[in-house]
């Protein structure tokens, strides 16, 4: 048995590698770039390269790639070998400084939602330190930014660090506020627990809407689902125990701190959960391993799907994103301590959080915002569409005692100096579990929980650091002018509370009565992309997300088309792989058994034999064809009308409008029809054969 201590992260150019490769002073100088986003000098980098290429020459290494995040929400990659033209004839293998620091992917192809041709028709990937670099696949991955040369970002990376800047400048001012002189920095941290499908690969290959969209767009329920709960951490089945345990294996490799596997709800739905670490290096991690899961899964002959809504009348996957504040030193600013002083500080980030969440909901559901998810939120296995903070019962009652200034009553009460009730030091534990909820405080984090399975989670964690970061800058501006801090501060808490307690809801979200009571309270309520999405050039975020300067303008523009752009060219393509399959194979294979009926009804009728299944079935299955006509027809029709539409606004409207309705009622005939044809004559596998097939 190889001991995990022995390989965890041998494919990373980490701390210890580091340390161990470079000089000291060079070390130093990096650390520093690393820690404190110091400016990094050229001749470091040119020592930090020569290092690298070594180490990963030394492990198979023949390659190296700028690895970076284009806007498509997958990762993209351009390999260069190191081989350069030695002197006298051969190669040698070259890395400088100048290609660890900077690169050039020919940039035409990654959508750039017009920045392109507003700015600069190239781009570049800039080295980003504060992620480890990584060996895949003998190629030397260097975790890097994307922007255009007129340096606005092309890419996910660069606004989340940004973002990740801007948390840590204002949560900084807030605690020299309290008296900290010792902090240097305030990280973002993130845990993205991961959902996902297992299934077979020779299924897979026989259905063409999961390999061009990875979902089924036809399917009649199997007769069992998840009604028994019965897969929910049951016993892992051997097939997928070999799975989990190669992926764990390959992602320990790569450094990811791959922690916990176990089954979900869905039969053949599973979950991995990591450890948490730094926004940024959670969302490379979360990128990895997604890419990991898939590929491990070729080798084991099974597919894993990412998709949110693989499957109706089951689950969807989604990805929770734990998401928390620590300082370099240890502090967890979303901990309650046991101090009147520490929980005066605790309470200020807490009602920054609340306050934030309250002020960009729109925000907080637009970077969630995709096709596939629309299918999930509002559905009944994910968090409505419309956003509100879980507390717990303890912490609602700490927060009203603060409102209402009467002291707390709950357990282990104590009267603070700031006239502030204490809350108890157990209290973080017995917060009750609410699973319903989108924003959950759950101990020491809050746990965001409407993120598709195949979302990016770089989009939510910029939403939050920015959201975050304006709610603290307000309170830092307005404590750093107040004569006594004690009393400021008590009177923001208290104003805090007061304006921004609608978001708080601790019952059932998935509850009807919920909806119209957020209603009530004048919450937000976007149930799609197409909804949702132009929120994101309203004035209050524009004028946040660039003050924070987490974003410019024009990239939010970009950003608009882009992100709505892919909902429309996805919408497009399922219609597509629709109308192929209702046409090639689903309409042919019911014809052909109605027709197989209609002779069989006709000879027993000779015969003088009972034909009533024969008749009544061909009856109903040429219904449900003349149904599939009618509907092939609209869809198309559907589907041509939204692609006249005048710019990408219209036509996502047309797809929401026309396109996804036409596509259900087609769906609906079909899958009927499918339950009245003959097994071996339908031309897909099945929901049964897919789901309990592995
Ligand atoms: P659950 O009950 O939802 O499974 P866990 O406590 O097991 O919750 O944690 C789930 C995820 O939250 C893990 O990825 C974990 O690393 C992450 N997590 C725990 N603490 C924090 C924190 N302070 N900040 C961010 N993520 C955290
Ligand atoms: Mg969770």
């Amino acid at each position: 048995m190889k001991k995990i201590s022995d390989y965890f992260g041998c494919m990373v150019f980490g701390d210890r590698v580091m340390k161990e490769r470079l000089s000291p002073d060079v070390y130093a100088k990096l650390r520093k770039t690393i820690d404190e986003g110091a400016r990094l000098d050229p001749n470091v980098a040119s020592a930090v390269a020569e290092a690298m290429k070594d180490w990963a020459i030394e492990l198979g290494a023949t390659h190296f790639t700028h690895w970076f995040q284009p806007l498509t929400g997958i990762t993209a990659e351009k390999h260069d070998s190191f081989i350069a033209k030695a002197p006298g004839g051969g190669v040698i293998m070259e890395f400088s400084g100048k290609e660890l620091i900077k690169g050039e992917p020919d940039a035409s192809s990654f959508p750039s939602g017009g920045l392109r041709a507003t700015f600069e028709a190239r781009g570049y990937t800039a080295w980003d330190p504060t992620s480890y670099a990584f060996i895949k696949d003998n190629t030397l991955c260097i975790p890097t930014a994307f922007c255009s040369f007129g340096g606005e970002a092309l890419d996910k990376k660069t606004p989340l660090l940004r973002s990740m800047d801007a948390l840590n400048r204002q949560a900084l001012r807030i605690l020299r506020l309290f008296g900290n002189t010792t902090s240097k920095y305030v990280n973002s941290s993130a845990g993205a627990e991961q959902e996902y499908f297992l299934i077979d690969r020779r299924l897979y290959d026989r259905r063409p809407d999961l390999k061009f969209t990875g979902r089924t767009l036809f399917g009649a329920r199997a007769p069992k689902g998840q009604e028994l709960n019965d897969h929910y951490f049951g016993a892992i089945k051997p097939r997928v125990a070999a799975y989990m345990a190669e992926l764990d294996e390959e992602l320990w490799k790569l450094g990811v701190l791959a922690k916990t596997e176990h089954n979900e709800v869905a039969p053949g739905q599973h979950e991995l959960a990591p450890i948490f670490t730094t926004t940024n290096i959670a969302t490379d991690h979360n990128q990895l391993t997604m890419e990991v899961m898939q590929n491990v899964a070729a080798k084991h002959g099974l597919v894993c799907l990412l998709h949110e809504k693989p499957f109706e009348g089951v689950n969807g996957s989604g990805k929770h994103n734990n998401w928390s504040m620590d300082t370099d030193d240890g502090i967890r600013l979303l901990r309650p301590g046991a101090s009147p002083h520490e929980n005066a500080q605790f309470l200020l980030f807490l009602c920054a959080v609340i306050q934030a969440v309250d002020d960009y909901q729109d925000l907080l559901r637009i970077s969630v915002a995709t096709a596939g998810n629309d299918h999930r939120l509002g559905l009944h296995e994910a968090p409505p569409a419309i956003i509100s903070v879980f507390l717990g019962t303890e912490l609602t009652e700490v927060l009203e005692s603060i409102e209402n200034d009467v002291p707390y009553k709950g357990v282990g009460r104590r009267e603070m100096a700031l006239g502030v009730p204490v809350l108890p030091a157990f209290f973080s534990d017995t917060t009750d579990r609410n699973r319903t909820s989108p924003f959950a405080y759950t101990g020491n984090k809050f746990e965001f929980r409407m993120l598709g399975s195949s979302n990016s989670i770089a989009c939510a964690n910029i939403m939050l650091n920015a959201a975050v970061a304006e709610s603290l800058r307000q309170y830092a501006d307005e404590l750093e002018q107040a004569d006594n801090f004690a009393d400021a501060l008590h009177d923001l808490l208290k104003r805090t509370i007061k304006a921004h307690k609608r978001i708080i809801f601790n019952g059932n979200g998935y509850d009807d009565e919920w909806k119209a009571e957020a209603h009530r309270r004048g919450l937000s309520d976007l149930p799609t992309t197409p909804d949702c999405m132009p929120h994101i050039l309203d004035e209050k975020n524009v004028r946040m997300l660039t003050e924070q300067k987490v974003f410019t303008e024009a990239e939010l523009r970009s950003r608009y088309e882009i992100l709505l752009g892919n909902y429309v060219n996805i919408v497009n393509i399922e219609a597509a792989t629709m109308l192929e399959m209702a046409r090639r194979d689903i309409m042919p294979a019911v014809s052909a058994f109605s027709t197989t009926l209609t002779n069989d009804a006709l000879s027993k009728a000779e015969l003088g034999v009972d034909n009533t299944y024969e008749r009544s079935t061909a009856r109903r299955l040429s219904e449900l064809l003349t149904k599939m006509v009618e509907g092939t027809a609209k869809l198309q029709e559907a589907a041509d009308y939204a692609h006249g539409g005048k710019d990408i606004t219209e036509q996502s409207l047309r797809i929401r409008d026309n396109v996804l309705p036409a596509m259900k009622e087609l769906r609906a005939a079909a899958d009927e029809a499918e339950t009245l044809t003959d097994n071996r004559r339908w031309p897909l596998p099945t929901y049964a054969q897919l789901m309990f097939g592995v």
